[in-house]
């Protein structure tokens, strides 16, 4: 069969997509225990009491962080809060789970519904809506690479876990991997889990099937195992191929669970799915049934109050500002560079000033951070930010040139403490920074500029006029930022003529 022959398949088939994330939370300590929930603990089975490895007779209790947590990540995505709720046990054996069941949430979830606005393949704006969030324990963590044998860290067992479910409303995965990322951005922003995709604190799962229009939808196939976004994208792309072309060569789709392999791009089968019922949930008889409006800690007007400001407000605000797409985007998903102008937007009160500073934050020190090695601090420690507001003022007040602006910022970066300590203008001063409004010292340069310059000023006066932005760049650089670039015009223009 040649090319021609073939049918147009690919845009035949609708992908319809819903994913699964689990994120470990932030808290104190463990979900039903007070063993604490360290991340980066590195020696293993540290952090284990006779609750979280049950030993016969002890009883869980709740954690209420975690669960003010799942209610925050509910009120941010304007979801449904559960009034009542309640335990359940998730029975099977696995060498992860010591009780023999894991603690989770099946027919009352703490959050239902909820939205999160992403942009599509096409880059439209499209709303992901939520099934439900629930909160379970997360499972020890087993390791099989060391030899012959398997080793198991409960330091993790009965972490608490936050289980987010779509609805499978996702149709590319470009869309799929958005959403990902926008979710990771959320939980970061409301500091209720860090996210970290390589620590295996977000986790991601891809249910996925395909159908053709007007036909019933087709089996779903989940891909589990996916440590980043990118791999999900991926592994979505590969397995709508895949069905395609199992559905048209008169093949079937099975339901099951497929892992996926980066280095070869395919998806590939590791069991066939178990149905809910196989697990044998009924509610945990040791845990309380839960009326979240009778609890002062879960009073949803005071946690809504408390949320702080959230990635698509940022985003509103930065861009009413006139801040380009790129910066907007900079600002709100990288906290390290967000967080100091935020502060910055409190100092300056000028809106131009505002919009000026960005320039500086996304060019000069944007450039002067990747030179560093390793990035644990504040913006504000590399440069002061009163240093750098103070910059952005001289800039306003004609005081210091854009070119003045660069070398100080190159001047105060990791300055020592005395350096910090000082006024910027008074540093600027001392490095004959600030611009000069004495004509005498611009006429002398421009001299001296008209006399090391003789063949562009004869051909500036026969007519070539771009030259003159040449030479004020000569005394610009003569005059070591201390100029008004525009007097500089004006006052070479005059003297040439
Ligand atoms: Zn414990």
């Amino acid at each position: 069969m040649n090319t021609e022959e073939k049918p147009t398949l690919s845009t035949e088939f609708i992908p319809v997509i819903g994913l699964e994330i689990h994120a470990e939370l932030k808290t104190k300590t463990k979900m039903f225990c007070s063993c604490l929930n360290d991340p980066l603990e590195r020696n293993p089975n540290i952090h284990i009491c006779p609750i979280c490895m049950a030993h016969p007779g002890t009883l869980p209790t709740l954690n209420k962080q975690a669960i003010q947590n799942v209610l925050k990540v509910g009120l941010a995505v304007n979801a449904e809060i559960a009034d009542f709720t309640e335990w359940d046990r998730k029975n099977y054996f696995y060498p992860d789970i010591p009780k023999g069941y894991q603690i989770s949430q099946y027919a009352y979830p703490l959050v239902h519904k909820g939205k999160v606005k992403v942009k599509d393949a096409k880059g439209n704006d499209v709303e992901v809506t939520l099934t439900r969030i629930h909160l379970e324990e997360d499972t020890a963590r087993s390791s099989h690479d060391k030899g012959d044998f398997s080793l198991i860290d409960y330091n993790r067992a009965g972490i608490p876990l936050m289980e987010l479910v779509t609805d499978a409303v996702i149709y590319d995965s470009v869309m799929a991997g958005n959403f990902g990322r926008e979710l990771q951005l959320l939980l970061r922003t409301l500091d209720v889990s860090d996210a970290n995709m390589e620590l295996g604190q977000l986790r991601v799962e891809v249910n996925i099937s395909i159908h053709k229009e007007g036909e019933p939808w087709g089996t779903k196939v989940e891909i589990k195992n996916l440590n980043s976004f990118r791999v999900a994208e991926k592994s979505i792309e590969y397995e709508i191929q895949r069905q395609k072309e199992l559905i048209e060569s008169g093949g079937k789709v099975i339901q099951e669970t497929r892992g996926y392999d980066d280095a070869t791009g395919k998806t590939f089968s590791q069991r066939i799915k178990e149905n809910a019922n196989d697990y044998r949930y009924f509610p945990d008889p040791d845990l309380p049934k839960l009326y979240i409006s009778k609890i002062p800690e879960f009073n949803l007007e005071s946690l809504k109050a408390n949320l702080p400001i959230l990635p698509n407000a940022k985003r509103e605000k930065y861009t009413s500002l006139g801040l380009k797409n790129e910066d907007v985007e900079m600002f709100v998903s990288d906290s390290f560079y967000g967080r100091y102008f935020e502060q910055i937007l409190k100092l300056v009160k000028d809106e131009k000033l505002q919009k000026l500073s960005v320039n500086y934050i996304t060019s000069d020190i944007a450039g002067q951070v990747k030179k560093e090695k390793e990035i644990k601090t504040e913006l504000h420690d590399f440069i002061n930010i009163d240093q750098f507001v103070e910059i952005i003022n001289l800039i306003g007040t004609e005081e210091l040139s854009s070119r003045g602006a660069k070398d100080m910022i190159a001047v105060l970066w990791k300055g020592d403490e005395e350096l910090r300590s000082k006024k910027a203008k008074d540093i600027a001063e001392e490095k004959g920074l600030i611009i000069k409004a004495d004509p005498e010292f611009l006429n002398n340069i421009i001299k001296l500029v008209l006399k090391n310059n003789p063949t562009q000023v004869d051909d500036y006066k026969e007519g070539k006029e771009a030259l003159l932005m040449y030479l004020v760049g000569k005394v610009m650089k003569e005059g070591k930022g201390a100029i008004n670039p525009a007097v500089a015009q004006e006052a070479l223009k005059i003297a040439l003529k």
